[in-house]
């Protein structure tokens, strides 16, 4: 119920014209179904005058209605209202379908947007804790099912609209027989409300298990190849077949649950059905024709509680992973990067951290660290693994911020200053090199196509990468990873390299980007990038000697501290 509600608020101008075209198709049914009684009694030979004999409301409204207009209703007329309401309902129950299908698409797409938003202007040390899977299973699983469950939700409702206009037809032929079979009816439904519960359950473990089953399969095809190196990758395989296996659990259970209810449906509702048509024919003694209009309402308020019970369930069973995804997408939301410095950027002289302390929770990485990185110069940063290096970088583009102390360029701490600004100065290369399954072109550029052809080709020149690249059978346009574009980890390195640089940065950060290179092409690429050194500061981290005898300055990060081992004192 809570999860309509909240729908109905997200989209209440397109579920509430939705509804009302359901409403108007269930009225219309009625009205149509409300000529049967005079037809029946018509037919039965009474003549027009049996209806206000039998003495039902119904009957005393429809021959008021006729007299009003100075109508005659013969049998010709109301089989045509009878036929002509049906239509109307067909074309309004169309309308109505039509634009639940187009809203479920909605709600998906809605859904997905808000969480590649959410998940994308998120701060780094919320992403950094994501497991990747679970992002790519809320958008594809979890949206499907959120809109799922929409449907079914909205189909639940139509139904119960639909019951509640047979129901007021039923009662002005046959009041006490109605309420009484609606009550049975109710306690009925009532009845199977544990179906229902335990189909929610399924839905849940359904949810639970496939963001972890995601989460883990994904985490496990980014690192198979050391898995299958070691013969390991069973064990890795055992734990995904197992969660594969609660999933099927979590199905069957659900399958289970929804066949049984059809199953149980069908014999209670009979008795209900039964127990309605005694009253009717017995305990009040009604005419034949009101007994069949009855027989016949009585069977489709039936029909659409059972259906508004079905989809209930199944709405109940796609429901969580509405609330999974509406989490993921809040706590986005909750952690989203801020930026509220606004001052011009001004990069004329040097970057520095000044008394700088950082730590990851308790454990503190860097203290008092003070290093500075003047402009037009080839910078280098050295220390054992673990010691912090990349944490300096990250406090450098701002994807961290400093606990104590600044990081300040020119003289302006980051914090003040429009950190979106300052990233497009940067060129970065991570430590890992990922390539994307696409185009060299594509892997460079990133999508942006306001990047020309040559500039790509300027870029992978000065990476060091257009050797190889040129003598691709496609060239640039070879796809990574494919037959004619499978390339080693030093090739991928200088792509990554080309990709920083393509965008002509003011600041190039290489995070043991050269580690996979020969000495030779480390020394080339050294070589074409101390020729930019008059438009691009460079801060290198690596182990390499060439980084280290060709930087200008260079620290060596220990304990948290950084220390000048080469070049002029700043
Ligand atoms: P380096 O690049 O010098 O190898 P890092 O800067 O990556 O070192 O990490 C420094 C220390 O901080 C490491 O001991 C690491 O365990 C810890 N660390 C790095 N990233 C995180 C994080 N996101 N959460 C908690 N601890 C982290
Ligand atoms: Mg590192």
């Amino acid at each position: 119920m809570k999860f309509l509600i909240t729908f109905l608020r997200r989209y209440p101008g397109k579920s509430l014209t939705t509804l009302c075209a359901m409403l108007f198709a269930g009225i219309a049914e009625g009205f149509g179904m409300s000529m049967l009684l005079p037809l029946l009694s018509l037919s039965t030979g009474t003549g027009h005058g049996a209806t206000h004999k039998s003495g039902s409301t119904l009957a005393k409204t429809i021959t008021h209605l006729f007299t009003s207009i100075n109508l005659k209703p013969t049998i010709g007329i109301l089989l045509c209202i009878f036929v002509a309401s049906i239509v109307v309902k067909v074309i309004l129950v169309l309308l109505a379908n039509k634009r639940v299908g187009y809203m479920v698409a909605d709600v998906a797409t809605d859904l997905r947007l808000n969480l590649l938003r959410a998940v994308f202007n998120s701060s780094w040390g919320y992403y950094v804790h994501q497991p990747t899977g679970s992002i790519t299973n809320s958008f594809a699983t979890e949206a499907t099912r959120s809109a799922d469950a929409y449907l079914f939700g909205m189909r639940a409702v139509a139904m119960l609209l639909n019951a509640s206009v047979y129901t007021v037809v039923a009662l002005m032929v046959a009041w006490k027989a109605t309420i009484l079979a609606i009550f049975i009816g109710s306690g009925i439904l009532y009845i199977l409300r544990f179906m229902v519960r335990q189909a929610k359950r399924a839905g849940r473990d359904q949810t639970i298990v496939l963001k972890s089953l995601l989460s883990f399969l994904t985490d496990i095809l980014l690192s198979i190849k050391p898995l299958k190196a070691m013969d390991r990758e069973n064990t890795a395989g055992r734990i995904l077949e197992k969660k594969t296996m609660e999933l099927r659990d979590a199905l069957q259970r659900q399958v289970f649950s929804k066949e049984a209810l059809r199953a149980l449906q069908e014999p209670l509702s009979t008795i209900f059905f039964a127990i309605g048509l005694y009253v009717a024919l017995v305990l009040l003694d009604l005419p034949l024709p009101n007994v069949l209009v009855m027989v016949y309402m009585l069977a489709k308020i039936l029909k659409a509680l059972q259906r508004a019970q079905r989809e209930h369930q199944a709405m109940m069973i796609a429901e969580s992973a509405y609330w999974s995804l509406l989490n993921k997408i809040k706590k986005a939301n909750q952690q989203k990067e801020i930026f509220p410095g606004t001052r011009p950027l001004r990069f004329k002289r040097s970057i520095r951290l000044k008394d700088v302390t950082f730590s990851y929770g308790d454990r503190e990485v860097l203290n008092r660290l003070n290093m500075t990185i003047p402009k037009a110069s080839f910078a280098a940063l050295v220390g054992p693994s673990g010691s912090g290096k990349t944490t300096v970088v990250d406090l450098i583009t701002g994807l961290f911020f400093p606990k104590e102390g600044d990081v300040l360029v020119d003289d302006t701490p980051l914090r003040e200053m429009n950190i979106k600004k300052w990233r497009q100065k940067i060129g970065y290369v991570p430590q890992e090199t990922i390539l994307l399954h696409d185009t060299i072109l594509f892997n460079v550029t990133l999508g942006d196509e306001t990047i020309g052809e040559d500039e790509v080709v300027e870029a992978l020149k000065k990476a060091g990468a257009w050797d190889f690249v040129s003598k691709m059978p496609k060239g640039i346009h070879s796809i990574v990873g494919e037959r004619g574009g499978l390339i080693s980890g030093g090739q991928r390195q200088r792509i990554t390299i080309a990709r920083a640089l393509v965008k002509k940065p003011e600041l190039l950060i290489l995070d043991e980007a050269t580690t996979a290179l020969d000495p030779k092409t480390e020394q080339d690429i050294c070589n074409t990038l101390k020729d930019l050194l008059d438009q691009i500061t460079i801060f290198a981290i690596s182990h390499q000697e060439t980084i280290l005898r060709e930087a200008d300055i260079a620290y060596s990060l220990e304990q948290g501290k950084a220390r000048q081992i080469k070049g002029e004192k700043v």
